[in-house]
């Protein structure tokens, strides 16, 4: 748990500020917390590609509804980020804009990052913008993201764009200083850490939420996102956004909030797609023989091990690999039939999958180029 912090130099960067940070309960977007944002991301801009991804729609239009608390329907609470995102949008420009800095709004959904095009178009976009010298200012586009196409919470959206952009540190702004061993309010004993190597599932357990009326994901979302920001190779900081020019001690090397390190072995743009990206559309569930040529000898996924196919899917989508004891998602992968054909051919060898299917196709399932071990 104690790898050293290694910030090289930060070129790209991403910035998350929840909910809580930007508004203020019955006003929404709070101008001088804002401000204090603006004037921070301002005075580190120099020599950097900044995106912003920023909560505070529903919140803002909450508030501006008159509602007397966050609606709970669906419809409502999209009702309300419409009008709130603009509200935001329009204490962003002010913001910023007594900075000379333009900002640009980016509206995501996970379907616009599962699907590969359209991810590369969020790429393109995204590049260009930093390339004319904009400040992307991203949020989930609430109003027409229902659950299914729904990446949830900010946490996880701002490790998928620092993915996305290949960012250099993705550092997340929230209301408390970094990750502690238990509640701080309640154990006065409670450690905050320092550095974390991995998200393992003892550091999972050390997520346990408020349940903040304001804030959506609270720390087991902030660990997801590590986790994806590890994976993509991108170190992560979790710090306070209560405190004045934050940014720029992080950027300065101080010990500041709980630093993520990033995995070793990066995954390729295209694995992490692969990944995180794109919600699976389906299970597959392996054998023994399979996991380990999977796991251990870098092998292609054959029709011969697959004991269960579950969900609808056709062939190019991504699928979750299920296996070992308890059955637990080990890898993710691109398949090369639909669920009906592989339905014919599970547990089938190889030479007997063209007669299975009454025509000659791929001998792997999932080929190990398009194959993620998690
Ligand atoms: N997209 C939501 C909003 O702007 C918030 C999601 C989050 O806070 O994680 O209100």
């Amino acid at each position: 748990m104690n790898a050293a912090r290694k910030l090289g130099r930060v070129r790209r960067l991403v910035v998350k500020v929840g909910s809580g940070l930007v508004t203020a309960a019955g006003v929404g977007a709070a101008p001088e917390r804002i401000g204090a944002l603006a004037a921070d991301i301002a005075a580190i801009r120099e020599g950097r590609r900044i995106v912003l991804v920023s909560s505070g729609a529903i919140a803002t239009g909450t508030a501006r509804l008159g509602l007397p608390e966050r609606p709970r329907s669906i419809p409502e609470k999209q009702a309300a980020a419409a009008v709130g995102q603009s509200a935001l949008m329009w204490q962003y420009e002010a913001a910023f804009g007594r900075h000379q800095i333009q900002v640009g709004q980016v509206l995501l959904t996970a379907q616009d990052i599962s699907d590969r095009a359209r991810y590369l178009n969020a790429k393109n976009t995204l590049l260009a913008l930093l390339q004319f010298g904009v400040l992307p200012i991203v949020n989930e586009n609430d109003t027409v993201a229902v659950e299914e196409i729904k990446v949830g919470d900010n946490d996880n959206l701002s490790a998928l764009v620092a993915s996305l952009i290949d960012a250099d540190l993705l550092v997340l702004l929230t209301d408390v200083d970094g990750l502690y061993t238990d509640d701080p309010s309640v154990n006065t004993g409670a450690r905050k850490l320092d550095t974390v190597d991995a998200v393992t599932d003892e550091i999972a357990r050390l997520a346990r939420d408020r349940g903040d009326p304001i804030s959506v994901g609270g720390m087991a979302t902030k660990l997801q996102a590590a986790r994806k920001a590890a994976a993509a190779g991108v170190p992560m900081i979790i710090a306070s956004g209560r405190e004045p020019g934050m940014l720029r001690r992080i950027l300065d090397g101080e010990p500041v909030g709980t630093y993520f390190a990033p995995k070793a072995d990066r995954l390729g743009a295209r694995k992490r797609w692969i990944a995180f990206a794109v919600p699976p559309q389906g299970r597959l569930t392996v054998d023994a023989g399979a996991l380990a040529a999977l796991t251990q000898r870098g092998k292609s996924l054959l029709p011969s091990g697959i004991v269960e196919i579950q969900g609808d899917f056709a062939s190019g989508e991504v699928v979750a690999l299920l296996g070992g004891a308890g059955g637990r998602e080990f890898a993710r992968g691109v398949v090369n039939f639909d669920a009906a054909e592989l339905r014919k051919i599970r547990g089938a060898k190889t030479q007997e999958i063209e007669q299975r299917l009454g025509y000659k196709s791929f001998d792997e399932v999932i080929h190990r180029d398009n194959l993620v071990i998690l």
